[in-house]
């Protein structure tokens, strides 16, 4: 064979390989992406509503125990108003005596941030900040019931259970069994910061309206605090960095 022949012939072999090659890439990358996007959902909501009470209890207790450790400070709410705001909170949880979940009402003081979080098994932390920059109980009840409908969804241990998948999924991947260790602390704080699936933070908020509307023939009070939220919006550990797109939410809300 001549020499310029073998080397188109070669030339041509090695392009052949390449496409096989970029072709299976892409297989993989798809696989993988449909699984992160379809499969890990349907999974972690499945495994999520077999963990036992118990296990909600500890990673609820665990969680608040770490932020108290790190970010979040004493409250400096009044005796007065935080008796005034469990009572309203005792009254949006009134209908769910028979959860599984235990609503639990916490004041803390994070930074002087407007939040408020959910935690896996009811508990509902709300900051100094975020009471203060409500006017009335309608504003606070749409925090509250936006917070309440995560853990109705079970957002929070769904949240934690993907993130673990992803954890150890990658971990064999990569070879390093070390990561799975870290998963539970890993996976709370990513479960509470902002792993909220764009489509759970909807989820929220649409109970949240349904329960407003019940309440109080309108679900203003939380267009109303979003749009507060907006104004001050200086830090990226707000309600609403940890949130879809205020814009986003709004329109949902108009629809
Ligand atoms: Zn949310």
């Amino acid at each position: 064979m001549n020499s310029s022949l073998e080397t188109r012939i070669n030339a041509q072999q090695q392009k052949q390989w390449l496409w096989i090659i970029v072709s299976a890439l892409i297989v993989v990358v798809f696989a993988g992406y449909q699984f992160y996007t379809q499969s890990i959902p349907y999974l972690a909501e499945k495994i999520a509503a077999a963990i036992p009470k118990s296990i909600y209890q500890a990673i609820d207790e665990n969680s608040l125990t770490t932020l108290d450790d790190s970010e979040l400070k004493s409250t400096k709410l009044s005796e007065a108003k935080q008796q005034e705001l469990q009572l309203l909170f005792d009254k949006l949880v009134k209908d769910k005596a028979d959860s599984e979940r235990e609503f639990k009402l916490k004041f803390r003081n994070w930074n002087d941030q407007a939040n408020a979080m959910a935690l896996a098994n009811g508990t509902v932390v709300i900051t100094d900040a975020m009471v203060n920059l409500t006017t009335d109980q309608q504003e606070l009840s749409a925090v509250l019931l936006h917070e309440i409908g995560h853990v109705e969804h079970n957002h929070v241990m769904e949240s934690l259970v993907s993130s673990s998948i992803v954890y150890v999924s990658l971990s064999f991947l990569l070879g390093d069994i070390s990561a799975v260790s870290n998963i539970a602390l890993q996976g709370t704080v990513v479960g509470i910061h902002n792993s909220y699936s764009r489509q759970a933070e909807l989820e929220a908020d649409k109970y949240a309206l349904t329960k407003l509307n019940a309440l109080y023939g309108s679900d203003q009070a939380i267009k109303s605090v979003l749009t507060k939220l907006e104004k001050e919006h200086n830090s990226e550990f707000s309600w609403l960095s940890t949130h879809p797109s205020f814009e986003e939410r709004i329109d949902k809300i108009d629809k």
